[in-house]
Protein backbone atom coordinates (compact mmCIF):
# COMPACT_ATOMS: atom_id res chain seq x y z
CA UNK A 1 0.00 0.00 0.00
CA UNK A 2 1.32 3.12 -1.21
CA UNK A 3 0.57 6.59 0.15
CA UNK A 4 1.76 10.02 -1.71
CA UNK A 5 2.62 12.78 1.20
CA UNK A 6 2.82 16.31 0.59
CA UNK A 7 4.20 19.28 2.61
CA UNK A 8 4.27 22.62 2.35
CA UNK A 9 3.40 24.43 6.12
CA UNK A 10 6.81 26.56 5.72
CA UNK A 11 9.92 26.63 3.73
CA UNK A 12 10.21 23.40 2.03
CA UNK A 13 8.37 21.98 -0.91
CA UNK A 14 8.22 18.41 -0.12
CA UNK A 15 6.58 15.11 -1.33
CA UNK A 16 7.13 11.60 -0.72
CA UNK A 17 6.01 8.11 -1.90
CA UNK A 18 5.89 5.71 1.87
CA UNK A 19 4.78 2.07 1.64
CA UNK A 20 2.99 0.53 4.84
CA UNK A 21 5.76 -2.23 5.21
CA UNK A 22 7.67 1.21 5.84
CA UNK A 23 9.71 1.44 2.73
CA UNK A 24 10.64 5.21 1.81
CA UNK A 25 10.17 5.25 -1.84
CA UNK A 26 11.56 8.47 -2.57
CA UNK A 27 11.70 11.61 -0.78
CA UNK A 28 12.03 14.59 -2.43
CA UNK A 29 13.06 18.48 -0.61
CA UNK A 30 13.32 21.45 -2.07
CA UNK A 31 14.37 24.04 0.47
CA UNK A 32 13.36 27.67 -0.24
CA UNK A 33 17.28 28.67 1.31
CA UNK A 34 18.04 31.24 -1.84
CA UNK A 35 14.09 33.25 -1.89
CA UNK A 36 14.79 34.04 1.63
CA UNK A 37 18.18 34.39 2.18
CA UNK A 38 17.79 38.20 1.45
CA UNK A 39 15.36 39.04 4.26
CA UNK A 40 16.85 36.79 6.44
CA UNK A 41 14.17 34.56 7.78
CA UNK A 42 10.74 33.17 5.89
CA UNK A 43 8.67 35.32 4.43
CA UNK A 44 5.22 34.10 3.97
CA UNK A 45 4.05 35.53 0.76
CA UNK A 46 7.52 34.36 -0.87
CA UNK A 47 7.18 31.18 0.44
CA UNK A 48 3.69 30.81 -0.88
CA UNK A 49 4.51 31.82 -4.39
CA UNK A 50 7.91 29.78 -4.29
CA UNK A 51 5.80 26.86 -3.53
CA UNK A 52 3.28 27.38 -6.35
CA UNK A 53 6.07 27.21 -8.59
CA UNK A 54 7.42 24.22 -7.82
CA UNK A 55 5.17 21.63 -6.22
CA UNK A 56 4.24 20.19 -9.55
CA UNK A 57 7.56 19.62 -10.45
CA UNK A 58 8.44 17.49 -7.06
CA UNK A 59 5.05 15.99 -6.91
CA UNK A 60 6.20 14.65 -10.34
CA UNK A 61 9.53 13.57 -9.09
CA UNK A 62 8.58 11.87 -6.22
CA UNK A 63 6.19 10.05 -8.30
CA UNK A 64 9.26 9.17 -10.75
CA UNK A 65 11.52 7.99 -8.26
CA UNK A 66 9.48 6.09 -6.50
CA UNK A 67 8.71 4.14 -10.18
CA UNK A 68 4.37 4.50 -9.91
CA UNK A 69 1.91 6.28 -10.77
CA UNK A 70 -1.26 7.91 -9.17
CA UNK A 71 -3.52 5.37 -10.29
CA UNK A 72 -1.31 3.13 -8.01
CA UNK A 73 -1.48 5.25 -4.57
CA UNK A 74 -3.50 3.95 -1.95
CA UNK A 75 -4.62 7.70 -0.61
CA UNK A 76 -2.69 11.74 -0.97
CA UNK A 77 -1.68 12.78 2.50
CA UNK A 78 -0.54 16.63 2.65
CA UNK A 79 0.03 18.94 5.50
CA UNK A 80 -3.41 20.57 6.38
CA UNK A 81 -1.98 22.86 9.53
CA UNK A 82 -0.68 24.09 11.18
CA UNK A 83 1.54 26.66 9.30
CA UNK A 84 2.05 29.33 7.33
CA UNK A 85 -1.76 29.53 5.30
CA UNK A 86 -0.59 30.74 2.07
CA UNK A 87 1.80 27.13 1.49
CA UNK A 88 -0.58 24.73 3.13
CA UNK A 89 -3.45 26.42 0.56
CA UNK A 90 -1.36 25.49 -2.20
CA UNK A 91 -0.21 21.87 -1.15
CA UNK A 92 -4.35 21.41 0.12
CA UNK A 93 -5.43 22.54 -2.89
CA UNK A 94 -2.43 20.20 -5.23
CA UNK A 95 -3.30 17.09 -3.18
CA UNK A 96 -7.34 17.52 -3.25
CA UNK A 97 -6.78 17.78 -7.35
CA UNK A 98 -4.61 14.54 -7.67
CA UNK A 99 -7.33 12.93 -4.68
CA UNK A 100 -10.40 13.78 -7.41
CA UNK A 101 -8.74 13.46 -10.68
CA UNK A 102 -8.09 9.94 -9.41
CA UNK A 103 -10.60 9.05 -6.81
CA UNK A 104 -8.52 8.62 -4.24
CA UNK A 105 -8.48 9.23 -0.47
CA UNK A 106 -7.54 12.42 0.76
CA UNK A 107 -6.19 12.69 3.66
CA UNK A 108 -5.12 15.77 5.84
CA UNK A 109 -2.48 15.91 8.42
CA UNK A 110 -1.74 17.78 11.35
CA UNK A 111 2.30 18.64 10.60
CA UNK A 112 2.65 18.13 14.39
CA UNK A 113 1.66 14.54 14.14
CA UNK A 114 3.89 13.97 10.93
CA UNK A 115 6.84 14.76 13.25
CA UNK A 116 5.78 12.73 16.43
CA UNK A 117 4.83 10.01 14.54
CA UNK A 118 7.98 9.90 12.42
CA UNK A 119 10.02 7.38 14.69
CA UNK A 120 7.01 4.73 14.18
CA UNK A 121 8.42 4.62 10.68
CA UNK A 122 11.91 4.51 11.17
CA UNK A 123 11.92 2.48 14.40
CA UNK A 124 8.65 1.15 14.93
CA UNK A 125 8.60 2.90 18.15
CA UNK A 126 5.10 1.33 19.79
CA UNK A 127 2.22 3.37 21.76
CA UNK A 128 2.82 5.04 23.91
CA UNK A 129 5.91 6.94 24.20
CA UNK A 130 7.34 10.09 25.56
CA UNK A 131 8.00 12.91 22.89
CA UNK A 132 10.24 15.97 22.96
CA UNK A 133 9.00 17.88 19.90
CA UNK A 134 10.89 20.92 19.09
CA UNK A 135 10.80 22.60 15.94
CA UNK A 136 10.39 25.89 14.04
CA UNK A 137 7.51 26.71 15.66
CA UNK A 138 7.13 24.61 18.51
CA UNK A 139 8.55 23.26 21.66
CA UNK A 140 6.20 20.83 23.20
CA UNK A 141 6.46 17.48 25.85
CA UNK A 142 3.87 15.28 24.84
CA UNK A 143 2.74 11.63 25.73
CA UNK A 144 1.74 9.77 22.87
CA UNK A 145 -1.01 7.84 23.52
CA UNK A 146 -1.78 6.72 19.56
CA UNK A 147 -2.91 8.61 16.06
CA UNK A 148 -4.48 11.70 17.47
CA UNK A 149 -4.26 11.09 21.03
CA UNK A 150 -1.70 12.93 23.19
CA UNK A 151 -1.19 14.72 26.15
CA UNK A 152 0.21 17.59 26.45
CA UNK A 153 2.88 17.80 29.72
CA UNK A 154 4.42 21.13 28.71
CA UNK A 155 4.90 23.43 26.10
CA UNK A 156 6.85 26.92 25.72
CA UNK A 157 5.56 30.08 27.11
CA UNK A 158 7.22 32.12 24.84
CA UNK A 159 9.45 31.53 21.61
CA UNK A 160 10.03 28.02 20.03
CA UNK A 161 13.49 26.48 20.09
CA UNK A 162 14.53 26.68 16.51
CA UNK A 163 12.86 29.95 16.74
CA UNK A 164 15.56 31.10 19.35
CA UNK A 165 18.35 29.08 17.57
CA UNK A 166 17.49 31.21 14.16
CA UNK A 167 17.16 34.86 15.97
CA UNK A 168 20.61 33.83 17.93
CA UNK A 169 22.28 33.08 14.73
CA UNK A 170 20.63 35.73 13.09
CA UNK A 171 21.82 38.59 15.18
CA UNK A 172 25.54 36.91 14.87
CA UNK A 173 25.69 37.20 11.34
CA UNK A 174 25.12 33.52 10.97
CA UNK A 175 22.26 34.46 8.37
CA UNK A 176 19.43 32.41 7.37
CA UNK A 177 18.92 28.97 7.83
CA UNK A 178 19.90 29.75 11.48
CA UNK A 179 19.58 26.49 13.33
CA UNK A 180 22.66 24.61 11.30
CA UNK A 181 24.80 27.33 11.08
CA UNK A 182 24.93 28.17 14.72
CA UNK A 183 25.37 24.54 15.41
CA UNK A 184 28.24 24.56 12.83
CA UNK A 185 29.44 27.45 14.19
CA UNK A 186 29.21 26.44 18.22
CA UNK A 187 32.16 23.10 17.04
CA UNK A 188 35.15 25.49 17.43
CA UNK A 189 33.38 27.41 20.67
CA UNK A 190 33.76 27.44 24.21
CA UNK A 191 30.69 27.24 25.60
CA UNK A 192 31.65 28.00 29.16
CA UNK A 193 33.22 31.29 27.88
CA UNK A 194 29.95 33.42 27.88
CA UNK A 195 27.31 33.00 31.07
CA UNK A 196 24.30 32.79 29.60
CA UNK A 197 20.56 31.92 31.76
CA UNK A 198 18.71 28.62 32.02
CA UNK A 199 15.58 29.82 32.09
CA UNK A 200 12.71 27.37 33.99
CA UNK A 201 15.47 25.62 35.19
CA UNK A 202 14.23 23.08 38.14
CA UNK A 203 10.48 24.44 38.19
CA UNK A 204 8.04 21.97 39.11
CA UNK A 205 6.08 21.91 35.90
CA UNK A 206 7.47 20.95 32.27
CA UNK A 207 6.67 23.76 30.29
CA UNK A 208 9.61 26.05 28.73
CA UNK A 209 10.81 29.71 27.66
CA UNK A 210 13.46 31.00 25.32
CA UNK A 211 12.96 34.67 24.90
CA UNK A 212 15.26 35.10 28.24
CA UNK A 213 17.86 33.32 26.69
CA UNK A 214 17.44 34.73 22.92
CA UNK A 215 17.51 38.56 24.89
CA UNK A 216 20.51 37.05 26.39
CA UNK A 217 22.58 36.35 23.63
CA UNK A 218 21.86 39.57 22.37
CA UNK A 219 22.88 41.48 25.31
CA UNK A 220 26.25 39.51 25.20
CA UNK A 221 27.04 40.03 21.62
CA UNK A 222 26.09 43.84 22.43
CA UNK A 223 28.49 44.38 24.93
CA UNK A 224 31.15 43.23 22.42
CA UNK A 225 32.84 46.12 21.14
CA UNK A 226 33.08 46.01 17.34
CA UNK A 227 36.60 44.58 16.83
CA UNK A 228 36.12 41.86 19.63
CA UNK A 229 33.29 40.22 17.33
CA UNK A 230 35.43 37.87 15.67
CA UNK A 231 34.59 34.53 14.16
CA UNK A 232 36.07 33.26 17.73
CA UNK A 233 33.76 35.40 19.68
CA UNK A 234 30.47 33.73 17.02
CA UNK A 235 32.25 30.47 18.12
CA UNK A 236 31.89 31.18 21.35
CA UNK A 237 28.50 32.45 21.78
CA UNK A 238 26.69 30.01 20.03
CA UNK A 239 28.45 27.16 21.76
CA UNK A 240 27.34 28.91 24.99
CA UNK A 241 23.80 29.40 23.38
CA UNK A 242 23.45 25.62 22.80
CA UNK A 243 24.78 24.47 26.43
CA UNK A 244 22.71 26.75 27.89
CA UNK A 245 19.47 25.08 25.54
CA UNK A 246 20.82 21.86 26.63
CA UNK A 247 20.72 22.35 30.08
CA UNK A 248 17.34 23.54 30.10
CA UNK A 249 16.30 20.67 27.94
CA UNK A 250 17.29 18.05 30.12
CA UNK A 251 15.93 19.77 33.15
CA UNK A 252 12.56 19.54 31.39
CA UNK A 253 12.91 16.39 29.84
CA UNK A 254 13.81 14.93 33.55
CA UNK A 255 10.76 16.17 35.15
CA UNK A 256 8.59 14.88 32.36
CA UNK A 257 10.23 11.69 32.34
CA UNK A 258 9.09 11.41 36.22
CA UNK A 259 5.50 12.98 35.19
CA UNK A 260 5.38 9.93 31.90
CA UNK A 261 6.48 7.06 34.32
CA UNK A 262 3.26 7.23 36.84
CA UNK A 263 1.24 6.87 34.04
CA UNK A 264 3.04 4.72 31.08
CA UNK A 265 4.19 0.95 31.74
CA UNK A 266 8.17 0.13 31.73
CA UNK A 267 10.38 0.43 29.25
CA UNK A 268 8.68 2.93 26.72
CA UNK A 269 11.44 5.20 24.81
CA UNK A 270 11.97 8.85 24.97
CA UNK A 271 11.66 9.95 21.31
CA UNK A 272 12.77 13.63 19.47
CA UNK A 273 11.47 14.90 17.05
CA UNK A 274 11.27 18.19 14.81
CA UNK A 275 14.01 20.47 13.22
CA UNK A 276 16.04 20.96 16.01
CA UNK A 277 16.00 17.35 16.82
CA UNK A 278 18.45 17.44 14.01
CA UNK A 279 21.54 18.63 16.72
CA UNK A 280 23.79 16.44 17.78
CA UNK A 281 24.88 18.65 20.91
CA UNK A 282 21.62 18.06 21.76
CA UNK A 283 20.78 14.33 20.40
CA UNK A 284 23.85 13.08 22.42
CA UNK A 285 23.10 15.50 25.86
CA UNK A 286 19.76 14.14 25.19
CA UNK A 287 20.37 10.32 25.15
CA UNK A 288 22.50 10.43 28.15
CA UNK A 289 19.68 12.26 30.01
CA UNK A 290 17.18 9.09 28.89
CA UNK A 291 20.19 6.90 30.06
CA UNK A 292 20.64 8.46 33.01
CA UNK A 293 17.05 7.99 33.57
CA UNK A 294 16.67 3.80 32.48
CA UNK A 295 15.06 4.99 29.26
CA UNK A 296 15.93 4.79 25.87
CA UNK A 297 16.40 7.52 22.77
CA UNK A 298 14.82 7.49 19.63
CA UNK A 299 15.84 10.34 17.35
CA UNK A 300 15.33 9.76 13.67
CA UNK A 301 17.89 10.12 11.36
CA UNK A 302 18.53 14.23 10.24
CA UNK A 303 16.63 14.11 7.01
CA UNK A 304 13.60 13.05 8.81
CA UNK A 305 13.95 16.06 11.24
CA UNK A 306 13.29 18.46 9.29
CA UNK A 307 10.48 19.51 7.55
CA UNK A 308 9.51 16.15 4.41
CA UNK A 309 7.26 14.64 2.94
CA UNK A 310 7.86 11.22 4.32
CA UNK A 311 6.57 12.11 7.41
CA UNK A 312 3.55 13.40 6.29
CA UNK A 313 2.64 10.29 4.22
CA UNK A 314 3.34 7.64 6.42
CA UNK A 315 1.00 10.02 9.24
CA UNK A 316 -1.51 9.43 6.09
CA UNK A 317 -1.02 5.54 6.51
CA UNK A 318 -0.94 5.56 9.99
CA UNK A 319 -4.74 7.52 9.95
CA UNK A 320 -5.62 5.58 6.61
CA UNK A 321 -4.79 2.18 8.33
CA UNK A 322 -7.69 3.13 10.89
CA UNK A 323 -9.91 3.84 8.66
CA UNK A 324 -9.47 7.53 8.47
CA UNK A 325 -9.58 9.99 5.68
CA UNK A 326 -11.06 13.83 5.28
CA UNK A 327 -13.87 15.50 2.42
CA UNK A 328 -12.43 17.50 0.01
CA UNK A 329 -14.46 20.39 1.67
CA UNK A 330 -11.35 20.12 4.44
CA UNK A 331 -10.55 23.68 5.40
CA UNK A 332 -6.79 24.37 5.58
CA UNK A 333 -5.57 25.16 9.31
CA UNK A 334 -3.47 27.61 10.31
CA UNK A 335 -3.49 26.42 14.11
CA UNK A 336 -4.26 22.95 14.89
CA UNK A 337 -2.86 21.94 18.26
CA UNK A 338 -2.44 18.26 19.03
CA UNK A 339 -3.89 18.39 22.09
CA UNK A 340 -6.75 20.71 21.44
CA UNK A 341 -7.58 20.36 26.07
CA UNK A 342 -4.05 21.61 26.60
CA UNK A 343 -4.84 24.80 28.35
CA UNK A 344 -3.11 27.79 27.76
CA UNK A 345 -0.24 28.61 29.60
CA UNK A 346 -0.20 31.95 31.30
CA UNK A 347 2.74 32.68 33.56
CA UNK A 348 3.12 35.24 35.99
CA UNK A 349 6.73 36.88 36.73
CA UNK A 350 9.13 34.25 34.62
P1 LIG B 1 6.87 23.50 12.98
O1 LIG B 1 7.27 22.09 12.75
O2 LIG B 1 6.83 23.88 14.42
O3 LIG B 1 5.66 23.90 12.25
P2 LIG B 1 8.91 24.14 11.10
O4 LIG B 1 8.23 23.11 10.30
O5 LIG B 1 9.30 25.42 10.45
O6 LIG B 1 8.06 24.44 12.39
P3 LIG B 1 11.06 22.29 11.27
O7 LIG B 1 11.30 22.23 9.81
O8 LIG B 1 10.54 21.09 11.93
O9 LIG B 1 10.21 23.55 11.73
O10 LIG B 1 12.41 22.73 11.92
C1 LIG B 1 13.04 23.89 11.47
C2 LIG B 1 13.72 24.49 12.66
O11 LIG B 1 14.75 23.60 13.10
C3 LIG B 1 14.39 25.81 12.36
O12 LIG B 1 14.15 26.70 13.42
C4 LIG B 1 15.85 25.42 12.26
O13 LIG B 1 16.74 26.47 12.61
C5 LIG B 1 15.94 24.30 13.27
N1 LIG B 1 17.08 23.44 12.99
C6 LIG B 1 17.30 22.69 11.89
N2 LIG B 1 18.48 22.05 11.99
C7 LIG B 1 19.00 22.40 13.19
C8 LIG B 1 20.21 22.08 13.89
N3 LIG B 1 21.11 21.27 13.35
N4 LIG B 1 20.41 22.64 15.10
C9 LIG B 1 19.49 23.45 15.66
N5 LIG B 1 18.35 23.79 15.05
C10 LIG B 1 18.10 23.28 13.84
MG1 LIG C 1 12.03 24.73 7.30
FE1 LIG D 1 8.07 21.12 11.01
Amino acid sequence: MLVLGIETSCDETAAAVVSDDRRILSDVVRAQIEEHRPWGGVVPEVAARAHLQVLDHVVARAMAEAGTEFSQLAAVAVTGGPGLIGGVIVGVMTAKAIAAVHSLPFLAVNHLEGHALTARLTDRVAFPYLLLLMSGGHCQLLIVDGVGRYQRLGTTIDDALGEAFDKAAKLMGLGYPGGPALEQAALRGDPRRFALPRPMLGRPDCHFSFSGLKTAVKLAWERLPAEARSPQAVADLAASFQAAAADVLADRVVRAIHRFRQCAPEGRPLVIAGGVAANQVLRSRLARVAEGEGMSLVAPPLRLCTDNGAMIAWAGLERLQLGLSDGLDFAPRPRWPLDPSAAAVHYAGV
